[in-house]
Order: C-alpha cells, then sequence, then structure tokens
C-alpha cells in the first residue's frame, strides 16, 4: 500500500538539510504534520562541512567550525531542543591578535572590524598614524558614495586602506575565506546595517551601546558541533524520518504536480524538495528542471582551504597565554590565514600533559595559490605552517601530533549583487517549480546559525504550502 502522507524530500545532510528534516517533523508551533521525510546525502556521513572527530586524547575536536553564533537565537534553541542544554559551552575570554610587524592584540570596541570610537585605535599600533588619522575623519564624511555592494569599498571609502587590510578584511574575510574587496557588502548583515546612517563608526557606536551585554558571542557543545548533527539525525530518525547516506540526487523533474528525483540508487517521488546541497552540485541537478535556474547556481565560486591540527609542546607555549590565536591580513600572508589556540579559546580542549591544541587555517579566495594548498601532502603543509608560525610569532613550534582537513571548494563567495541572484533563482521555482526551496550556504548565509535559521523558514514554508494545497490531510 502506498504511503498517503506527503512526502519532502531534502538533498543534502549538513547542518541545513538536517534542521530542515527536524524542523519538518517538529515545528516551532507544536503541530504534528502528517509528513514523511527523506534526507538524501552523497557521502557516507551527515553532517556536511560540521566534522569532529578525536585528537590528543579528547573524544571531540572539530575539523571544521567549531562553534555558531550564539546571539542568533535559533541555532542555541535547537541546541538545547535536541537534548545538549547541559552540553553546551562557550569560549574563554582568551583575546585575539592580529599579525603584522608582531602580534598586535584586536583594539577593544570594533564591529567586524569597524572602529566605534577613536581612542582604542588610536592606542593600538597596528595601524600607521596617518591609517588612524584617516579613519579618524569618518565622522565628518558625507555619506557613502556608490559601493558597488563591496565590503572592501564601502570600508576603503570611509575609513581609509588601512582599516579594511588591517581589521576589517581579516575579521570578515577569515569567517567567509573571502577576499573582500570582492564580496557583496548586503551579504555581511551587521556591515551592510551601518550603511544606513550618514556616519558609520556613529552608527556602529550606537548599535554596540544598544546590543549592551548581550552575553557569549560563541556557543559550541563540549564534544564538538558533531554532537548537534549527531542529535538532530538521532530525532529525524526517532521521528519516523529517513536518513538515506551514499546516494547522490543525479536529477530533479517535473512529474505532474509533484517531481521525480533521480538518485544513484531508487528513485523517488516527492510532493516537495528543499535542496541544501552546495551550489554547484545542485546547479546539476536541477539543470532538467530549469536551465535558467542552473545557468545562475553554476558559476558560484568556492574557496578551498585546510585545517592543520597540531598538538604542540614547549615551553615557548607559554608567549600564547591568553591568546585565542591571531588572524593574518592580506599584505602580510603567505599560506595561512588564521591560527587559532584551541586550548587557550576552549578549556575543554586541554590534552592531559602540558602540550596544546592549535588548528591553523590556510587558502582563501583570491590568493594567488588558493586552489594549490590542498594538493600540498601533510608534511609540507606542516612544515608551511611551523615556519610561517615562527615568522608570525617568533615561536618554534614542535608538533607531536597532526590532522590534516582539506576543505575543498568549500566556502561559496558571495559576490556583489549576490541577494540579488538568490532573489531571481526564488522567483524561477516559484513561478516553475512551486514546492522546490534553496536553503543553506550557498543562499543567504555561510554561518551556521545562518544555516540553521534558513532551514527552519524553509520547513515552516513548506508545510505551509502542503497544508494550501491540501496535502497535508490523510
Ligand atoms: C573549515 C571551515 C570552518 C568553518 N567555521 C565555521 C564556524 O566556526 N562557525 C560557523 O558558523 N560556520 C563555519 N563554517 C561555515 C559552516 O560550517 C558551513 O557554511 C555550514 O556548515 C554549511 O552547511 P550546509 O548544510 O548549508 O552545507 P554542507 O555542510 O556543505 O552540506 C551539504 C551536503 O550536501 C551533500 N551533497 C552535495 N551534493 C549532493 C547530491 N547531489 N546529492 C546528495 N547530497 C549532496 C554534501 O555531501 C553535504 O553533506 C566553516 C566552514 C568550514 C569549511
Amino acid at each position: 500500500m502506498t504511503d498517503p502522507r506527503a512526502h519532502v524530500v531534502i538533498v543534502g545532510a549538513g547542518i541545513t538539510g538536517l534542521t530542515a528534516a527536524h524542523r519538518l517533523l517538529n515545528p516551532l508551533d507544536g503541530s504534528s504534520p502528517s509528513v514523511r521525510v527523506t534526507v538524501i546525502e552523497s557521502t557516507s556521513r551527515v553532517g556536511g562541512k560540521i566534522r569532529t572527530s578525536p585528537f590528543a586524547g579528547i573524544d571531540g575536536v572539530d575539523e571544521g567550525p567549531d562553534s555558531y553564533l550564539a546571539r542568533v537565537p535559533a541555532a542555541g534553541r535547537l541546541s538545547r531542543e535536541v537534548g545538549l542544554t547541559d552540553a553546551l559551552t562557550n569560549p574563554t575570554d582568551a583575546h585575539a591578535s592580529i599579525v603584522h610587524g608582531g602580534l598586535h592584540r584586536i583594539p577593544d570596541g570594533l564591529m567586524m572590524g569597524v572602529p566605534t570610537g577613536a581612542l582604542s585605535l588610536a592606542r593600538s599600533g597596528l595601524l600607521s598614524w596617518r591609517g588612524k588619522a584617516r579613519a579618524a575623519l569618518e565622522p565628518i564624511l558625507p555619506s557613502s558614495g556608490d559601493h558597488r555592494d563591496s565590503v572592501g569599498n564601502f570600508i576603503r571609502q570611509r575609513f581609509g586602506r588601512e582599516v579594511h587590510e588591517l581589521l576589517v578584511d581579516p575579521l570578515v574575510g577569515g569567517i567567509y575565506a573571502a577576499d573582500t574587496a570582492d564580496f557583496s557588502l548586503a551579504t555581511v548583515p551587521q556591515l551592510a546595517d551601518l550603511a544606513h546612517g550618514r556616519s558609520v563608526l556613529l552608527t556602529a557606536r550606537r548599535r554596540r551601546a544598544a546590543a549592551g551585554a548581550a552575553g557569549p558571542v560563541f556557543e559550541t557543545p563540549r564534544a564538538g558541533l558533531g554532537a548537534l548533527t549527531a542529535a538532530l539525525s538521532g530525532s529525524i530518525e526517532r521521528r519516523g524520518g529517513t536518513i538515506l547516506t551514499d546516494v547522490m540526487v543525479t536529477g530533479i523533474r517535473r512529474a505532474g504536480r509533484s517531481y521525480a528525483i533521480e538518485t544513484t540508487s531508487t528513485n523517488l517521488d516527492a510532493d516537495s524538495v528543499i535542496v541544501a546541497s552546495p551550489a554547484a552540485a545542485s546547479a546539476s541537478f536541477l539543470r532538467p528542471l530549469s536551465t535558467e535556474l542552473s545557468d545562475l547556481l553554476a558559476p558560484t565560486e568556492h574557496a578551498s582551504v585546510v585545517m592543520v591540527t597540531l598538538r604542540a609542546t614547549g615551553r615557548a607555549l607559554a608567549r600564547f597565554e591568553g591568546m585565542s590565536g591571531y588572524l593574518v591580513p592580506k599584505p602580510d600572508q603567505k599560506r595561512v590565514t588564521a591560527a587559532s589556540f584551541g586550548s587557550n579559546k576552549w578549556s575543554h580542549w586541554k590534552p592531559a600533559d602540558d602540550s596544546m591544541i592549535m588548528r591553523v587555517s590556510l587558502g582563501r579566495d583570491g590568493a594567488p595559490t588558493h586552489d594549490l594548498v590542498h594538493e600540498w601532502d601533510d608534511e609540507r603543509l606542516v612544515r608551511q605552517v611551523v615556519d610561517e608560525m615562527r615568522e608570525h610569532t617568533g615561536v618554534d613550534v614542535t608538533p607531536t601530533e597532526h590532522r590534516v582537513t582539506r576543505w575543498e571548494h568549500s566556502f561559496p563567495q558571495y559576490r556583489p549583487g549576490h541577494l540579488g541572484r538568490v532573489d531571481t533563482m526564488e522567483a524561477i521555482l516559484n513561478a516553475e517549480a512551486p514546492g522546490v526551496l534553496l536553503s543553506g550556504a550557498s543562499m543567504r548565509g555561510i554561518g551556521i546559525a545562518s544555516c540553521i535559521t534558513q532551514a527552519e523558514s524553509a520547513a515552516a514554508s513548506v508545510l505551509a504550502t502542503l497544508e494550501a494545497s491540501g496535502h497535508l490531510r490523510d
């Protein structure tokens, strides 16, 4: 007998796909929709960019993201809902630095690298006097000129080259593995919001004051973010959802009022589809549905990064006490873009001996050789990290254990005009394939909290459409 319930297929079991599945089976309004949910994942594991594994005697050390933005309510709410309330933790108050002719503590009072006052910048040795003087002019400049939706243009127009190159680009570019000169301002909501007032510095100061002491910025399960995706998978399966791994979606076509999902295994029918896979993959299997949509998705560029995790020992590491890590601005960059002193940032990442866990990132968008580091062998990568860290900090880091994770084509790059293109894609789907939705890192936000928010909204929208069309009634 065929199952009379509406069937929703989700492509991709990253945080977006898993959250969407969980929300379809467990909506925020407390209802119990009569819906069948299948998540299809091409690899052998769930989690996508979230991957946690043992390292240095600690059960869970993240290989990709290590935390989510706690100030976006959806992420913390989801973690608590799937049973992680007592398992969550926040970073220590260790401070981050920027390398530029030595290590400089990141000045206080910045918002995504944007100064909210002239004093803390003036005290920092990071900017030259000329750079500080240029930044201090910002409040008396006329309103922003045409920044063409580029983070870099916007910040340079307002604060000059040094604030862009030494503060905003490392901080914002570090989050997106981006070259912020070619990155859409509108997709970084905290910065885009500052473009509305006349003075960016004064608007940033007001926003900071209004936010007050809003609690910790980041949060994560002590066992690593893999605990969140594992808890979500458990919740989906307990509620009757199905997760298929090692099955790749190869095509989606219209089949009357529903959709035929072609895969490397059995083909399926769906009343609705949430596409939560990276743009390049989605472009390929959505082509039978709409060539116009596929042509918009296909050119999305992705940056590749490598995460080298080290366990290091030695008395010289005392030099890093109180430091959560540092960022390397582009003028000072070779391959390393950031070093995170994991054992200082997370109190639960302290190995039993006096060694220290560090996570070092290499590669980004726009670097002359950005697509090559992931082709290097492990030994070469570790050597590069050790050499560059010596140059940056004067400390000879001696790794006693290492782990290399290659994240090839992992960070979608939101070029200027990105959100307009997403609007167009959504309009195409609305007209040509109602009930098929795009969600996740390639669309309206890369961070985990944003992916969760997008997934919840996609699930709510699917349920509303199914309800309106009578599909939710048995
Ligand atoms: C190294 C690194 C560090 C990061 N650090 C942070 C951080 O600290 N905090 C933060 O908030 N964010 C961070 N991010 C970003 C964040 O982790 C990702 O943007 C987010 O996890 C993406 O989730 P997603 O579900 O949208 O996509 P993905 O995780 O990419 O999941 C998509 C899934 O779709 C599957 N798939 C692809 N094609 C098909 C197909 N044809 N059929 C079936 N399945 C398919 C893939 O195998 C994958 O599992 C980091 C990212 C990386 C790479």
